[in-house]
């Protein structure tokens, strides 16, 4: 992995270093880790930057909200995904990666965390959701999703979340997944959503699916359909409605 510290007070550590890699090692040694959603050779072209707070405060506002003080953060507020353009625009997609360790530092200490999950854990997490997005990012010469449209978010934030837990349980399905899953299940609803694809095992490969889908005019009426689907109050449903949108290939 790649970390350039920007402007950052807080450094990553040798030691935050090793738990990291800990964790990306240990999933995929598991005997039932499916290669297919492995993130690893995105560590290497994916460079991850380091940002202070006070930088990431001129993202916000394309990172939708910042923070809920009932609940815990999105986690687009701790770090973010994005495609950068070179300054000629000649190269339109260069993925990044940015993360505010100020900010999941700040984020464990928040009393709804309980303390639970801490700072490597939290940094993880945001790792894997993020590298996530650049392994569902379609690389091509195309417009980049407009993800302050509820129904992107809706699609690709409990995705991200699902690559998150799936990792977490090769990785021992033990204390690291059950505060992971915790701390997900108190973020904004998008995000909370990746725990009910993990618990109703969806197919692997609807992240795949998902990326095809991109690539395409998705049409006015599927994401009226997939909206009022997740909408609906009812648990099932919006695994249901994910699965039509995401578990045949279009
Ligand atoms: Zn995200």
């Amino acid at each position: 992995m790649n970390f350039f510290n920007v402007d950052s007070q807080i450094e990553i550590t040798a030691f935050d270093m090793v738990f990291i890699n800990q964790v990306f090692h240990a999933a995929k040694n598991s005997s039932t880790w499916n290669p297919e959603i492995s993130l690893t050779e995105y560590l290497k072209i994916v460079p991850v930057f380091l940002l202070s707070d006070n930088s990431m405060q001129k993202f916000d506002y394309v990172i939708r909200k910042s923070e809920d003080p009932d609940r815990n953060p999105s986690t687009e507020y701790l770090g973010f995904y994005k495609r950068l353009t070179d300054i000629t625009e000649s190269i339109p997609y260069i993925p990044a990666i940015f993360i505010c360790p100020e900010r999941i530092w700040k984020s464990i200490n928040k009393p709804f965390n309980k303390n639970k999950i801490n700072y490597q854990e939290l940094l993880t997490k945001v790792i894997i959701h993020e590298f996530a997005h650049a392994k569902m990012d379609t690389g091509r010469n195309d417009k980049f999703p407009d993800y302050s449209e509820e129904f992107y978010r809706y699609v690709e934030e409990p995705l991200a979340n699902w690559f998150v837990l799936k990792y977490l349980y090769h990785y021992g399905n033990g204390h690291f997944f059950n505060v992971a899953k915790e701390f997900i299940n108190s973020q904004p609803d998008e995000y909370k959503k990746g725990v009910d694809l993990f618990e109703n095992s969806i197919p692997d490969n609807c992240w795949k699916n998902w990326l095809e889908l991109k690539k395409t005019e998705i049409n006015k009426k599927d994401k009226v359909d997939y909206m009022n689907g997740i909408k609906s109050k009812a648990f099932k449903d919006f695994t249901e409605s994910f699965k039509k949108l995401c578990s045949v290939p279009k």
